[in-house]
């Protein structure tokens, strides 16, 4: 059986994107960090639905931790494969540049371009021999257009776009398509601190975007339907950019 694996799985976009892929008909694995409730929440949504899914800890920017659980999940699923990843682990560390600490520079990049380069290395020899994959890889417009305060940020992201269209190239023979999606605002813990009746004067929709509007659009990358799609950074920013 193919199964999804969405790093950052446990709450906000990753939980939207789990929920709608299940919804698929997908069985999902739920990556997490240290948040073990609001992964198992997760989790229980699904399954109430009738979906299926299973809780899969390890930190993206540790690779003998992330070596330790795939060959965990491949040891008790020998008949299974992961063919969809979502790359959606992230966080925000954000401060001028001037005053920016290296362990705020460090830990951001790690999560997002290491944590993408570690996870989808692990996964991709089986995709290959399968000739069969989807990779999806959450950037953000503060990649395209750079942001202000997120120096750290910005370069992650603009670099996971660069690493998408590399890749792409790479494994389109194999029938492996590899995109990026690039949210503007959207509602999760990540944006709770920021002032949304401020900045959604911002954004031309008049709004930040939801969890779920993002999930639909990863769903349908990770679909059968977008086989031609690849090297792509798809926005969804509510016209913001
Ligand atoms: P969020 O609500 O803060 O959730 C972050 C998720 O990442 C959590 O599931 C967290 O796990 C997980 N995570 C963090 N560090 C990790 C690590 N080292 N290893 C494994 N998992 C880790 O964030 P979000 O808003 O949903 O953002 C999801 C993605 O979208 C991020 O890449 C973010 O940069 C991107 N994005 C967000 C927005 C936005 O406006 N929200 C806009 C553009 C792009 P735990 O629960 O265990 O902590």
């Amino acid at each position: 059986m193919k199964y999804a694996l969405v790093t950052g799985g446990s709450r906000g976009i990753g939980r939207a994107v789990a929920i709608r892929l299940s919804q698929a008909g997908i069985p999902v694995v739920i990556n997490y960090v240290q948040n073990e409730t609001a992964a198992t929440e997760t989790k229980a949504e699904i399954e109430k639905a009738g979906g299926q899914a299973e809780l899969l800890r390890f930190d993206v920017s540790q690779p003998e931790e992330i070596e330790q659980a795939i060959n965990a999940w491949e040891d008790a699923h020998p008949d299974d494969f992961i063919g969809v990843l979502v790359n959606n682990a992230g966080i925000r560390r954000d401060n001028l540049m001037i005053f920016m600490q290296n362990d705020e520079w460090q830990k951001v990049l790690d999560t997002t371009l290491n944590g993408f380069f570690y996870t989808t290395r692990r996964l991709l020899k089986r995709m290959m021999t399968k000739r069969d994959g989807r990779i999806v890889n959450i950037s953000s417009l503060s990649g395209l257009k750079g942001l202000p305060g997120q120096v750290n940020y910005s370069a992650s992201k603009s670099a996971l776009i660069g690493a998408t269209k590399a890749l792409a190239q790479e494994v389109a023979p194999r029938k492996i398509t590899v995109n990026a999606v690039a949210p503007g605002f959207v509602e999760s813990d990540m944006t709770k601190d920021l002032n949304e009746s401020e900045l959604k004067r911002l954004v031309p929709v008049g709004r930040f975007g939801k969890p779920e509007e993002v999930a639909a659009l990863v769903a349908f990358l990770a679909g059968e339907e977008a086989a031609y799609i690849t090297g792509q950074v798809i926005g969804i920013n509510g016209g913001m950019y």
